[in-house]
C-alpha cells in the first residue's frame, strides 16, 4: 500500500487547506484589507508596458529588494534574505539546523506552522505553554531550551493568535541564556512599536523574520524576509531554493516598501480601528477580549456556535475550537465598514 511508504509522522498529518473567499468579509487570516496603492499601481503599469524579461528567471538573490530592505533597516545587504513568504524562510531555517529528532522549542499557543514545519523537517516540536494571561514564561523557555538541547527556539512577537508583545528586555534575557539559533517572528511587527532588528549585531544567533503579507498588503504575492548577522543569514542561504521569489513579487515589494507615506497611513488606520474594535467588543456581554499589538484581536466566548453564526452572515473569523466549554476566536481588524458590520452582527447574535 502506498500509505506504508509515507513517512510515519505524516500518516496522520493534515495538509493545509483553506477556503478561498475574497468577496466575503474575510477576517480570518490577518491579511490587510488594502491592496496596491495608486502609486504602486502606476509603477506596475509602466513596468508592464516596457518589460520584456519575464522569459528569464528572476534574480535569485532578490538584490534590488534586499538593497531596499537594507537601506530601510540601516543594515548591510548581506544581513538580508528574501523568501516566498516568511513561511519559506522558517522552512529553510529548519532545514539548516535540524538533524532528525532534534528539538525545536516553540510557544503554545502560537502560529501553527512552527509545529508542522518542524515535523516536516524531521524535528520534534517542544511546546512551552504561555502563562494564563498569554505572557511568555521567560525562565521556563530558557530551562526548556537547555534541558532539550534545542536546535532552534522560536519566539513570535506580537504573538499569533494571542496578539501580545514579548518585550525586548525579555527577549534579551532569553538570548543571553540560550545558545541555539533563535528565530524572532515579527510578522506583525509593523503594528507594534518594537523590533529586535537593531540588536542583530549584539545577538548574532538571532534572526528576525518579517513579511509583506500583513501590514504591506501583499499576501497574494508571498514575500517575506529575514534580517540577522551575516553568519546566520549565510547559513539560511544554504537551503534557500534557487529563483525562489518571482520577478513580480520582487518588483512590487520593492515599490511598496518605498511607498512610505501610504504604509504609515494604512498602519495608523488599522491601529486606530483595532483600538476602536477592542473598546466596542468589550461592551458586548459574555465576550472576553484580549489586548493586541497586532492587526487581529483574540476573543473568548462560551457561545460555541459563534463562528458558525458569523459565517451565516458571511463574516469569516478564525476559530481555534472549543476547549473546556470556551471558544477561542481570532478576528482580523478590517476596514471601518467591515468592523462596523461585524459589531452589528455580533450584537444581534449575543
Ligand atoms: N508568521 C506568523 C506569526 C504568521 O501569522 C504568518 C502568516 N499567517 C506567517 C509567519 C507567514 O507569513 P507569510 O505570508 O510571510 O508566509
Amino acid at each position: 500500500m502506498l500509505k506504508d511508504y509515507i513517512r510515519k509522522e505524516l500518516r496522520e498529518f493534515k495538509p493545509y487547506h483553506a477556503a478561498f473567499r475574497p468577496q466575503k468579509i474575510k477576517l480570518d487570516a490577518n491579511e490587510s484589507p488594502f491592496s496596491l496603492s495608486e502609486n504602486v499601481k502606476s509603477k506596475l503599469i509602466q513596468w508592464i508596458e516596457k518589460e520584456e524579461n519575464l522569459n528569464l528567471y528572476p534574480d535569485t538573490d532578490s538584490t534590488e529588494l534586499r538593497e531596499a530592505l537594507a537601506s530601510f533597516w540601516k543594515v548591510n545587504v548581506e544581513n538580508v534574505i528574501c523568501g516566498v513568504g516568511s513561511d519559506q524562510l522558517i522552512d529553510c531555517m529548519m532545514k539548516v539546523f535540524l538533524e532528525p529528532g532534534d528539538r525545536v522549542v516553540i510557544p503554545d499557543p502560537s502560529f501553527s506552522m512552527y509545529r508542522s514545519t518542524t515535523i516536516l523537517n524531521h524535528g520534534v516540536p517542544i511546546e512551552v505553554k504561555l502563562n494564563e494571561d498569554y505572557t511568555y514564561p521567560v525562565s521556563e523557555i530558557i530551562k526548556t531550551c537547555n534541558k532539550y538541547n534545542s536546535k532552534i527556539l522560536i519566539l513570535c512577537t506580537p504573538n499569533n493568535p494571542t496578539g501580545n508583545l514579548l518585550p525586548t528586555r525579555q527577549i534579551e534575557e532569553i538570548a543571553q541564556n540560550v545558545k541555539c539559533p533563535i528565530l524572532i517572528d515579527e510578522a506583525y511587527g509593523e503594528f507594534s512599536n518594537e523590533t529586535m532588528i537593531p540588536l542583530i549585531e549584539k545577538y548574532p544567533h538571532m534572526v528576525v523574520f518579517r513579511t509583506f503579507s500583513k501590514a504591506y498588503g501583499l499576501a497574494g504575492l508571498r514575500v517575506g524576509y529575514g534580517i540577522g548577522d551575516r553568519e546566520i543569514i549565510d547559513a539560511i542561504y544554504l537551503t534557500k531554493p534557487p529563483y525562489n521569489l518571482n520577478v513580480l513579487s520582487q518588483k512590487i515589494a520593492t515599490w511598496v516598501l518605498q511607498d512610505e507615506k501610504v504604509n504609515r497611513e494604512r498602519i495608523d488606520y488599522l491601529k486606530t480601528e483595532r483600538e476602536y474594535l477592542i473598546k466596542e467588543l468589550r461592551k458586548i456581554p459574555n465576550i472576553k477580549v484580549f489586548d493586541s499589538d497586532a492587526n487581529f484581536i483574540l476573543i473568548e466566548t462560551q457561545n460555541s456556535e459563534l463562528a458558525n453564526q458569523l459565517e451565516k452572515k458571511e463574516i469569516f473569523v478564525r476559530s481555534f475550537g472549543v476547549c473546556e466549554g470556551t471558544l477561542l476566536l481570532r478576528i482580523t481588524v478590517g476596514t471601518k465598514e467591515q468592523n462596523e458590520k461585524l459589531l452589528k452582527v455580533l450584537k444581534s447574535i449575543i
